[in-house]
C-alpha cells in the first residue's frame, strides 16, 4: 500500500515548507516539492498542515487505582488518542507490590493484545524492590525495550516509594541507560495534611488542592533532582504544575544537569477555582498535582517556551464523574485522581499556544511529538517527518472550527476537562505507519493494528527497522 500526501504545509520541529510526501511499506520513502509518482491512495493536503503523529509519553489505560479501574481501556483510550492526532503513546505498567516485573509486563501486554489502535510502549512503575530479586530484574528491562522507570514520591500507603527505593532505582538506571521518571510530591507531608483536613470535617473536592500545596511539589522535585545527580542518572519530572517545581528544574538545567521536565495540557487552562464549583462538580478536576492558582499558568507557558519544560503530555487517567468520582462525595480523599485528555492536546495547544502567539508551530511540534520521541527512545522512527521514519502523519485543517465536548469525544468518560471550548483547527486525516486510522470523523482502521514498540535506551536513536517491532 502506497500513499501520496500532496501539497501540504509540512511542519516538523525544525522545518516548515510546502511539499509532497510519499509513503511505501509503512514508512516515508520520498519527500519533494512536487513528486511524480503513482500511489494507491492520494490525499490532497493543500491548505492543510502535515504534522508528525503526536507522541504522548504519559497515559494510564486500564489501570487499577483508588479502589476502581480507569474507565478507558486500551481500545477506547487509543481510539480517543487517534482522533486527537496521537499515534504513539507510552503507558505505565504498575508493578503490583510483591510481584515480578515480568509478571506485571505480561499482565499489561494481555490487556492490550488485539485492542491496539495506535503504537505504544511501556514505562515500568517500580513500587517494591528486593535484593536478590526485583532489584536485579529491574536491570534487565531496558533490553526488553522498557527503557524508563517511574517512581511515585506520593500516594502514601499505595504507590509511594521511600527515598531508598528511589535512590537505588536511580543507581540501576545510571548503569542500564534507563530514564528515571518521578511523580514529585512529598507524600508524607500530604498524608498528614489530608488526615488533619478530614479530622476537621473538611470533605469537599477543593481540599484535594489545599492539602497538596505547591511547596510539597517543589520540595520533592528538588529532592529527586539532587538524588539523581548523586546517582548519575538522567531524570524526567512528570506533570510539573507550578512555579515551585519549575524553578529547581530551571536551576538544574542551567547547571547542565541531565534533568528534563513535562507539564500537561490541563495545567495551562484549569486553575484552583474549578475545584470550588458546587454540587460536587469540582471532582471532575481532581487530579494530581491539583489545579493551581491561576498565576502559575504564565509560569508554565514561559517554561515551555524557554525549554525549561520540554514536553506537554496529557496524563490521561479517565474516570466517570457519575459512579467513580462520586465515590468521594463525602470524602475528597476517596475521589479517584485523574482526568481524560488524550484527545484534545493538539486542539488546545494549537489554539491557545500557537494561535494565541505564545509558541510557534515548530515549537508545538517539538513539545507534542519530537521531544517526547527523543526522550523516550522512539526517535527518529516516531516524532518527525523524515525519509525512513514511520509514516505516522496528521493532516491538520487549521481553519476548521471544532467544539470540544464529552458528547462527541471518544473517551468513555462522561465529562471533558475542556467542555464547550471552541477551537479553530482539528485533525482531518490521521495515518499510522501509512494506514489511514481516522478520516471523515470516523475510525476506519480495525483495533489490532497498533504495535508494541521496543524503545531505545536514553539518548540512543531508534533506528527505523522492522526488527525493533515485537
Ligand atoms: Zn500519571
Amino acid at each position: 500500500m502506497s500513499v501520496l500526501i500532496k501539497g501540504g504545509r509540512v511542519v516538523t520541529a525544525a522545518d516548515d515548507y510546502v511539499g509532497d510526501i510519499f509513503v511505501e511499506d509503512e514508512r516515508i520513502s520520498l519527500i519533494g516539492e512536487s513528486l511524480d509518482v503513482q500511489a494507491d491512495r492520494v490525499i490532497d493536503a493543500s491548505g492543510k498542515y502535515v504534522l508528525p503523529g503526536l507522541v504522548d509519553p504519559h497515559t494510564h489505560l486500564d489501570m487499577p487505582f483508588g479502589g476502581t479501574v480507569t474507565i478507558d481501556d486500551v481500545e477506547s483510550g487509543q481510539t480517543s488518542a487517534a482522533f486527537g492526532g496521537t499515534t504513539c503513546h507510552v503507558d505505565f505498567i504498575i508493578q503490583p507490590p510483591g510481584q515480578t516485573f515480568a509478571a506485571a509486563l505480561e499482565e499489561w501486554r494481555s490487556k492490550a493484545n488485539g485492542k491496539q489502535v495506535i503504537d505504544m510502549g511501556y514505562h515500568m512503575a517500580v513500587t517494591d524492590l528486593k535484593d536478590g530479586g526485583t532489584l536485579e530484574e529491574l536491570a534487565t528491562l531496558p533490553d526488553q525495550g522498557i527503557t524508563s522507570y517511574k517512581l511515585f514520591m506520593a500516594y502514601k500507603g499505595a504507590l509511594m516509594v521511600d527515598d531508598e527505593t528511589l535512590f537505588r532505582t536511580m543507581q540501576v538506571a545510571a548503569e542500564t541507560g534507563a530514564l528515571v521518571m518521578v511523580h514529585a510530591e512529598n507524600g508524607d507531608a500530604i498524608d498528614v495534611l489530608v488526615k488533619e483536613a478530614l479530622g476537621a470535617g473538611h470533605t469537599e473536592p477543593k481540599y484535594h488542592a489545599l492539602t497538596r500545596p505547591p511547596e510539597t511539589e517543589g520540595e520533592a522535585t528538588n529532592r529527586a533532582i539532587q538524588l539523581a545527580h548523586v546517582a548519575g542518572s538522567p531524570l524526567y519530572v512528570v506533570h510539573v504544575s507550578c512555579r515551585e517545581s519549575v524553578e529547581p528544574i530551571e536551576r538544574a538545567r542551567d547547571a547542565g544537569w541531565n534533568v528534563h521536565g513535562e507539564t500537561c495540557t490541563q495545567y495551562f487552562f484549569v486553575d484552583y477555582s474549578f475545584l470550588e464549583r458546587p454540587d460536587f462538580e469540582g471532582a471532575k478536576w481532581v487530579y494530581t498535582p491539583p489545579p493551581r492558582p491561576k498565576e502559575n499558568q504564565d509560569v508554565l507557558w514561559n517554561a515551555v517556551r524557554t525549554d525549561t519544560l520540554s514536553v506537554i503530555s496529557t496524563d490521561h487517567c479517565a474516570f466517570l464523574w457519575d459512579g467513580q468520582k462520586t465515590m468521594g462525595r463525602d470524602d475528597f480523599s476517596k475521589i479517584p485522581n485523574g482526568g481524560p485528555g488524550l484527545e484534545n492536546r493538539l486542539h488546545m495547544i494549537h489554539e491557545f499556544g500557537v494561535r494565541a502567539g505564545r509558541i510557534t508551530l515548530n515549537r508545538m511540534v517539538e513539545l507534542l511529538c519530537t521531544n517526547p520521541a527523543k526522550l523516550f527512545g522512539l526517535y527518529p522512527r516516531k516524532g518527525t517527518i523524515a525519509v525512513g521514519s514511520d509514516a505516522d502523519i496528521v493532516v491538520f485543517d487549521p481553519a476548521r472550527k471544532y467544539t470540544i465536548s464529552a458528547s462527541t469525544h471518544h473517551s468513555k468518560s462522561d465529562y471533558n476537562l475542556f467542555e464547550g471550548t471552541q477551537v479553530t483547527g482539528t485533525p482531518e486525516v490521521v495515518l499510522l505507519r501509512g494506514i489511514v486510522l481516522v478520516e471523515n470523523d470516523e475510525l476506519v482502521a480495525e483495533p489490532g493494528i497498533g504495535q508494541f514498540v521496543r524503545r531505545a535506551k536514553f539518548g540512543a536513536e531508534l533506528k527505523p527497522e522492522r526488527a525493533s517491532v515485537a
